[in-house]
């Protein structure tokens, strides 16, 4: 393709985007297909010959488009918003313009100069204390990964440098709460802990990790010679978005010499209000923390931020250094590929500097207000309603709620998932059924970057409908 084909079929797309973007709301939420119709849609062998990209544009229309969720669509309320503004529409196609692979400082310095002051931005922005610096990592799950690695190899003095785990003489556990997301477990078990060192602590009545049991597990597993290795709190858990409780748990850390790691994938955003970080009061003692600017903030998927307190240790657990990979400057200056797993890095630091400049901090601000009320609004609404019930605190912009009719003579738990599905099927909004402490209820997850009132109103109206059917 030659610059000027690409020119032309570049602004098509960019034109069918746009139009995308504006008729969204006609489509249904979640997509309607059926396990292998997009499959069928396509043929068996690849095109032989080469073909104008224009041509493509029809196909993606017919053929691909009705197999897509619509997660920016004003009435997805299901998971967490995974927010792709437009700024970062055109962020990632510089990215890709540009093709430049930032592994290192000297492989495209600008890569990694504008991460570092994004990252600067987005820690001056939630209020997080200057000592901690920051790297982007593609998810949270990655960033939990890296931070566990961290732990272990400063609990074990570098075993990774001698036998590794395989030659530890006593076993090393790592604890988050029964609410923490299912990433914290995998990434405990890719660490090597193993499932039985993944302690699943007990959470209190507002699903908020229980510090004093906390403070048991360890003891017992003092007693039994297991050594603690690190505490993950969830800021803003996945199911009702509750908050541990991190300054007692960064004391019970801190006594057992425990690494403390913060899950904030979703709520991190929110401390860009000053009126939310109390929420998170006693960050300041964690040794590493996560939050997602593709989840709410909207940079659009993948871009996790990750601060560690103290960045030489995550580079010696992740610097490996071959010949071939040796540059001038080294020492000098940052080289994020020793900062994470893989090696090649995309240039993700534009989506943060194009959707900071086109919203600034005020619109974000503004927005993310905007949510917190709509959520309040919802949560009024379920409380004021005879035969629903709400089903946890709404500290942020999630809302769970359950039908309980004093009549009902169905299966409660079927009755609501039942609900979550008919709303689903009709295309009318997209929520998420979720099981918590063996209860069934549905999560009304605002934020998509275009829900405004009348959305939620017509959701809450979805879900009345489909409980009286
Ligand atoms: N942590 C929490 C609290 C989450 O809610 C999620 C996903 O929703 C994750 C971690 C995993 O995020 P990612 O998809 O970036 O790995």
């Amino acid at each position: 393709m030659t610059p000027d084909e690409f020119r032309r079929a570049g602004r098509a797309l960019i034109d069918w985007i746009a139009d995308y973007r504006s008729r969204m709301e006609s489509f249904p939420v979640m997509s309607q297909v059926k396990p292998g119709e997009i499959r069928a849609r396509f043929p068996a062998e690849p095109p032989q010959e080469g073909a104008p990209l224009e041509e493509l544009l029809g196909p993606l229309e017919r053929d691909v488009l009705p197999g897509i969720t619509h997660w920016n669509h004003p009435r997805f309320f299901a998971y967490f918003p995974s927010n792709g503004s437009l700024a970062g529409v055109l962020a990632d196609l510089a990215a890709a313009g540009l093709g430049a692979q930032c592994m290192s400082w000297q492989t495209s310095p600008a890569g990694t100069e504008l991460e570092e002051v994004v990252l600067d931005w987005l820690r001056r922005m939630v209020a997080l204390p200057d000592d901690f610096t920051g790297v982007i990592q593609d998810t949270a799950s990655s960033a939990t990964l890296v931070a566990l690695l961290c732990a272990r190899e400063r609990t074990t003095h570098f075993s990774q440098a001698r036998g590794g785990l395989c030659e530890e003489t006593a076993p090393l556990a790592v604890y988050a709460s029964d609410q923490a997301h299912s990433s914290v477990e995998k990434a405990a078990l890719l660490a090597g802990f193993g499932r039985a060192h993944v302690r699943a602590v007990a959470s209190d009545e507002a699903n908020a990790m229980r510090a004093d049991a906390l403070e048991q597990a360890i003891a017992a597993d003092a007693a039994r010679g297991v050594r603690p290795c690190a505490v993950v709190a969830t800021v803003g858990s996945t199911a009702t978005t509750a908050m541990d409780p991190l300054p007692a748990i960064a004391e019970v850390a801190r006594r057992a010499g425990a690494w403390l790691h913060v899950d904030a994938a979703m709520a991190g955003t929110a401390m860009i209000l000053p009126e939310c970080r109390p929420l998170w009061q006693g960050v300041e003692a964690a040794d590493s923390l996560v939050f997602n600017p593709h989840k709410w903030m909207g940079t659009g998927f993948d871009c996790s931020a990750y601060y560690a307190r103290d960045p030489q240790h995550l580079v010696r657990v992740m610097s490996t250094n071959p010949s071939y990979l040796r540059t001038a400057h080294e020492g000098e200056v940052k080289n994020f590929r020793d900062w994470g797993i893989p090696l090649g890095r995309r240039f993700r630091a534009l989506k943060l500097w194009f959707l900071l400049h086109e919203q600034g901090v005020k619109g974000l601000q503004a927005r993310i207000r905007r949510d917190l009320e709509n959520a309040r609004w919802l949560a009024g609404q379920v409380d004021a309603a005879p035969d629903w019930r709400r089903m946890a605190p709404v500290p942020l912009q999630t809302v769970c709620l359950r039908h309980l009719p004093p009549d009902i003579s169905e299966d409660v738990d079927a009755h609501n998932l039942e609900i979550a599905r008919r709303v689903n099927a009709s295309g009318a909004a997209y929520v998420t059924p979720a099981v918590v402490k063996g209860v069934q209820l549905i999560r009304v997850s605002i934020g998509a970057e275009g829900t405004v009132r009348s959305h939620v109103e017509q959701v809450w109206a979805a879900l009345q409908q489909a409980a009286r059917t």
